[in-house]
């Protein structure tokens, strides 16, 4: 039922501190007695119809009955619901939704939209005025890499130095890549920056290897290799974490998590590449706990207009699922490949953006390997720092995927 999912995402919104005499029967009432209303007034007969309507409908020729009903709204944008039927056009040649043609695009992707709308509806109604009292706090941030290319240097940074007739980095990176460590395999730089402010964060390991076609590439390393298992152990030692970065595979989630050397709990898609609600269902049968995959390559922002964490609704069960989607917000491929943004801009860009939300969000931010060795993607390791810098200074919270699960999973009672 919407109104009792409803009730869980306002019971477990971190702004939100329920009063002594909260009860949950009273918000379950007041906000399927609206539901109710919405079918009613619109001529159908159940509250399937009324999510049918949501799914089948554009965005455009909702708008004003989402406008009326703030929670129908919320309910809408937390789910991607305008995700659930879309049409050729509206993806990418990956087959990833497109950014350009979302709903997004229309109300402002930089916007946190669900919780002004959580708020309104409080400030609106004298009964869940008394219900919740809203509180701001310092926002979360999440740091993550996916480990796409290990060996790859010698060839993408190697083009690189040839453009640039840099003789002497070819041959250091030749030589990296023959006798010593390959540059993509700094996991330890990696570390050593973020704990330099004493942050952690998550590595995503893909366990298939090879090129797909001209456009998709599975990973450049063996996950049995011993360079890489002693990585991934060294990850653990540190106190940072390890995660799945699912590949383009036909393997299930069973099969490639039995191909990980270590076990976890987390994953997100390689390419961001997963379709909505089928997507859902699988980390579901999985038995995950937690993914990050919920964000737009084109744009940073919010991809579904919510800044925490949440558990989607299963149109499956009709209720909540038990996974955890954590939306990724800045990724760096974002501003280099897709909005061209000058590599000195970037830093700058998101600076703005994290501004714009150092309160009451948590804001998860993805940088590859890659993007930390000075040849070709020069630069982005020292706007990387900048934006460490940032968050430090600023007090943003740092948090990992365990601490994640912990703090925002919600108390299904
Ligand atoms: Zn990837």
């Amino acid at each position: 039922m919407i109104s009792n999912y409803l009730e869980l995402l306002y019971s477990n919104c971190k702004i939100l501190t329920k009063d002594r005499s909260y009860n949950r029967e009273k918000f379950v009432a007041i906000s399927n007695e609206h539901i109710q209303t919405v079918i009613k007034e619109n001529g159908l007969a159940s509250e399937s119809d009324l999510i049918d309507l949501l799914i089948s409908k554009p965005f455009a020729s909702l708008k004003s009955l989402l406008d009326r009903s703030k929670f129908l709204y919320i309910f809408y944008l937390v789910n991607s619901l305008n995700e659930y039927k879309q049409e050729d056009k509206d993806f990418d040649n990956l087959g990833r939704s497109k950014y350009e043609n979302s709903v997004m695009k229309d109300v402002g992707i930089e916007n946190n939209l669900v919780l002004q709308l959580i708020k309104d509806s409080i400030n609106e109604n004298e009964i869940l005025k008394q219900l919740f009292k809203i509180n701001s706090h310092k926002s979360y941030f999440y740091l993550s890499h996916d480990i796409d290319s290990v060996y790859g240097s010698f060839m993408q940074d190697g083009l690189w130095a040839v453009k640039h007739m840099r003789i002497d980095v070819l041959l250091r990176l030749f030589y990296n890549a023959v006798i010593a460590r390959p540059d993509w395999l700094n996991f330890d730089l990696i570390m050593k920056t973020e704990s330099e402010y004493d942050f952690r964060s998550t590595f995503y390991w893909l366990v298939n290897r090879g090129k797909i076609d001209a456009r998709q590439t599975n990973s450049d390393y063996s996950i049995t290799s011993k360079k890489i298992i002693d990585s991934i152990d060294s990850v653990k030692k540190n106190g940072f974490e390890n995660g799945l970065h699912k590949s383009i595979s036909t393997d299930s989630f069973k099969n490639e998590l039995s191909k990980m050397p270590v076990n976890v709990v987390g994953n997100r898609y390689h390419y961001l590449k997963f379709q909505l609600p089928n997507t859902y269902n699988k980390i579901e049968e999985a038995g995950l706990q937690l993914d990050a995959s919920l964000g737009f390559a084109e744009h940073y922002g919010f991809r579904n207009g919510y800044g925490y964490p949440f558990h989607p609704y299963s149109m499956v069960t009709n209720k909540a699922y038990s996974f955890l989607e954590v939306p990724l917000n800045i990724m760096d491929g974002t501003f280099q490949a897709y909005m061209k943004i000058p590599v000195e801009k970037t830093a700058d860009t998101i600076i703005n953006f994290l501004e714009k939300n150092n309160n009451d969000t948590l804001l998860s931010v993805l940088w590859h390997n890659t993007f930390f060795t000075n040849y070709k993607y020069k630069g982005y390791l020292n706007e990387y720092k900048k934006i460490l810098k940032y968050l430090y200074d600023m007090n943003f919270q740092n948090i990992n995927q365990t601490a994640i699960i912990n703090d925002f999973s919600w108390k299904i009672k």
